[in-house]
């Protein structure tokens, strides 16, 4: 079988492409390197000692997409391609619904021209409206909050719409929070300036980069009073793309699945842990809460369990060290 994978130099996609690899399938990348560049490619060569045929290309020239259909028979899509940073979105909405939908839309485009049926689409947990009970299920009430989410939102719906047209098969993964490294050390997260996530900035202060993390809020309605999220290490996340194949296989129409641990973790949990198994300080200092952010956010995994046959293995304190393993290179 051979895989598109859209956004494969970026940071899930190049953990994707590894287990793509490991796993037999043939694979064809295509990414444009605006938030990322041929390290990750090279770097996945490098692990998995396997050549990739590579475009740099836009999603939204058509021609380019024309270019690799007709080069290669694709078997099925997955489509990480997309800008990401929510701040960013609020500021320059126009770009961000430019380039995710204007991608998912001339994709859709080339499956109805080149007779692809499947595809599987990065989505996320910021499509959950904030006042849902914990955990989240597939189930609960949509409502994003900013222009990232609402992109990921309209992205879905093309999609779930396309599918029930054409027959595809399309699998939505909304992932929870993606962090850690191959354990190779070899790929990981790499943000271009200062980091918004937590883990690439708990990672940097280690490093001396930053001179402390800022713990936005201690006083949330949690255990500890700081902000609680599921965490998922990315080389499971990848796998779950695997998982997720399997079933595009053998069914049609548009599924969805969260891809998360179903476990909360608090800030101040996750940095204790980084500090405790890398040897490391890491200085900080409790900030106000940041706009937009909720207190606790985490997946019901059962349904990716019972259908997918999927279940996150690692831990955090795995999380933490590879993260490491990577950014102290
Ligand atoms: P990333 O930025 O590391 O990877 C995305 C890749 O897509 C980058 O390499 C970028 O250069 C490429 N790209 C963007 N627009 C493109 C275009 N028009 N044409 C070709 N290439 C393009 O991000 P990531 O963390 O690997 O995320 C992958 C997907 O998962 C994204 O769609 C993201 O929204 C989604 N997601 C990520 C997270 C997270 O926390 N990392 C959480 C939920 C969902
Ligand atoms: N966070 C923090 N300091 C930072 C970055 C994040 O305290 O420098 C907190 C944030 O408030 C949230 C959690 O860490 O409670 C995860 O934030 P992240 O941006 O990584 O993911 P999100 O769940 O917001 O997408």
């Amino acid at each position: 079988m051979k895989i598109l994978v859209t956004g494969g130099a970026g940071y899930i996609g190049s953990h994707t492409c590894v287990e793509l690899l490991d796993a037999g399938y043939d694979i064809v990348v295509i990414d444009n390197f605006s938030n990322s560049d041929m390290a990750a490619i090279d770097g996945v060569k490098q692990i998995t000692g396997k050549d990739i045929p590579f475009y740099q290309a836009d999603l939204r020239d058509m021609a380019a997409l024309d270019q690799i259909f007709t080069d290669h028979r694709i078997d099925c899509i997955i489509h990480f391609a997309g800008k990401k940073a929510v701040g960013e979105s609020v500021a320059m909405p126009v770009e961000y619904y430019d380039n995710n939908l204007n991608s998912t839309l001339n994709l859709c485009k080339a499956m109805e021209k080149y007779d692809v049926t499947k595809l599987i689409f990065s989505s996320s947990a910021t499509v959950y409206r904030g006042d849902n009970p914990m955990p989240l299920t597939e189930d609960a009430a949509l409502g994003p909050i900013n222009p990232y989410g609402w992109s990921k939102f309209m992205c879905e719906q093309i999609l779930q719409d396309a599918a029930a047209a054409n027959g595809w098969s399309v699998v939505l993964l909304r992932y929870f929070n993606p962090v850690g490294a191959h354990t190779s050390g070899i790929i990981g997260e790499n943000p271009r300036g200062i980091p918004n996530n937590l883990i690439p900035f708990i990672a940097q202060t280690a490093c001396g980069t930053h001179r402390e993390l800022n713990i936005f809020g201690d006083d949330y309605d949690t255990p500890d009073g700081t902000g609680v999220r599921d965490y998922i290490h990315v080389v499971d996340l990848a796998l779950g793309h695997i998982k997720a194949m399997d079933y595009c296989n053998k069914n049609t129409g548009c599924a969805v699945f969260n891809l998360g641990t179903g476990k909360g973790v608090s800030v101040l949990e996750m940095v204790e842990t980084f500090k405790r198994v890398n040897q490391v300080d890491v200085p900080y200092a409790i900030a106000p809460r940041r706009p937009g952010d909720s207190a606790t956010s985490y997946a019901d995994p059962a349904k990716a369990e019972q259908i997918l046959g999927f279940r996150a293995a690692k831990s955090v304190e795995d999380m933490c060290r590879d993260s490491w393993g990577f950014n102290r290179r």
